[in-house]
């Protein structure tokens, strides 16, 4: 019995895709220890640099002496803190949205909120690059059709939908997609969801802190308000906590707390963590230098991947995508950044598709101008190394 599963791992060893854990000693910061070593890192989405900020630690800490650590049981039973009201109505009055729902993830969010939205009668329109916890919400929801339309192009999705003989549709999207570090067409998801009585779920979680007056996400930055739009994000990223929401209309959001089952069989966050986010969100909201200095980051970092000769995809995110082709070769390149105390993420299948293995270098407010130039100094000693 074992022997499939040992065989199975053995093959996947063969084909470079084992991940490996390393264990993290220290907080999250531009430098993490592993092993008693330092690295300057390049591969987490605490994208302003909140995860370990002291206002936010002692935000949790209060929370900690007035709840206690656990929440003891899911909102609906006797879960649900004072402090997840306080954050629910916090995000809606911020983000002008009715009604907010927090869950413990993201990926919950969408099992829970996904399977409720949509029915067996449904259609469902999903970019093909969207996130995993959408495409499990799909899969557990099992609608009567579903489309995957190629990434970003709305004009095929235009053709599907007037195609579409299903009453009840709903589009899925990344608002930033987590790979690419690119923007979905959300203007025009919005023109087609109006037209074509369809609805859409954006799932916001590079966005949020990162694009958008305040840093309000991708649906502020695009001018997006339509009440067909259901706004979800989460805030294990910029955030720098845990946690996920979703906001839309009320009766909506009403419902989903009723009968979305990972709110009503899951137990709720430590009220601490909400606690904290209401006041990590604050600081998102206020402290516009964060987002000031991560876009100037950017900015140096492709300019200096150009100048070596590099392209990466072009990003006005936190997500700088450099694309290798092959598992192998992104193995060797990010194995020699860790030699030279640089970790950057090296990304491959099932993550994105075949043959496009990338390094994903993402960058923190809390990195500085000269960790770029570490960063850039390192690819340059690293780049012609043999897979
Ligand atoms: C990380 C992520 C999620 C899941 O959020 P968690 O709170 O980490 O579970 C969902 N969607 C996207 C695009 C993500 O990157």
């Amino acid at each position: 019995m074992m022997n499939v599963y040992a065989a199975r791992l053995q093959d996947w060893q063969r084909q470079g895709l084992e991940r490996p854990h390393r264990p993290v000693q220290s907080p999250q910061g531009p430098t993490l220890s592993v092993d008693d070593r330092a690295y300057l890192a390049f591969c987490s989405n605490d994208y302003l640099g909140l995860a370990n900020d002291p206002r936010v630690c002692a935000a949790a800490q209060k929370g900690l002496e007035q709840y206690g650590i656990g929440a003891g049981a899911s909102a609906l039973v006797c879960g649900y803190s004072a402090a997840q009201a306080e954050l629910e109505a916090w995000i809606a009055h911020w983000l002008d949205l009715e009604r907010v729902l927090l869950f413990s993830s993201g990926y919950l969010a969408h099992l829970g909120v996904i399977p409720v939205l949509v029915d067996g009668e449904s259609a469902v329109f999903s970019d093909a690059l969207n996130h995993a916890s959408l495409i499990d919400g799909v899969r557990l929801a099992r609608p009567a059709q579903l489309t995957i339309y190629p990434h970003g192009d709305w004009e095929f999705l235009e053709e599907a939908l007037r195609r579409c003989p299903r009453e009840q549709r709903w589009i899925l999207t990344d608002g930033v997609f987590s790979m690419d570090g690119d923007v979905a067409p959300l203007r025009e998801l919005e023109r087609l969801a109006e037209q074509y009585g369809a609805w859409v779920l954006v799932d916001d979680a590079h966005g949020l802190g990162v694009l958008g007056p305040q840093g309000k996400g991708s649906l502020a930055a695009c001018g997006v308000s339509s009440e067909r739009v259901l706004h979800m994000a989460t805030f294990g990223k910029a955030v720098g906590t845990a946690g996920a929401f979703v906001g839309g209309a009320a009766p909506l959001i009403d419902w989903l707390a009723q009968r979305a089952r990972t709110h009503m069989f899951s137990t709720a966050l430590p009220p601490l963590v909400q606690a904290a986010t209401r006041v990590a969100l604050e600081c998102v909201a206020l402290e516009e230098f964060r987002r000031t200095h991560l876009a100037r980051l950017g900015e140096r970092l492709d300019a200096g991947l150009q100048a070596l000769g590099l392209k990466g995809l072009p990003s006005c995110t936190a997500i700088h995508p450099l694309i290798l082709g092959e598992n192998r070769r992104v193995m060797a390149v990010s194995d020699r950044l860790r030699e030279e105390g640089l970790w950057v993420a090296a990304i491959r299948p099932p993550s994105v598709p075949e043959g496009t293995a990338r390094l994903r270098i993402s960058l923190s407010a809390a990195h500085s101008v000269a960790h770029i130039d570490q960063l850039l100094e390192g690819l340059e000693k690293v780049m012609g190394v043999e897979a």
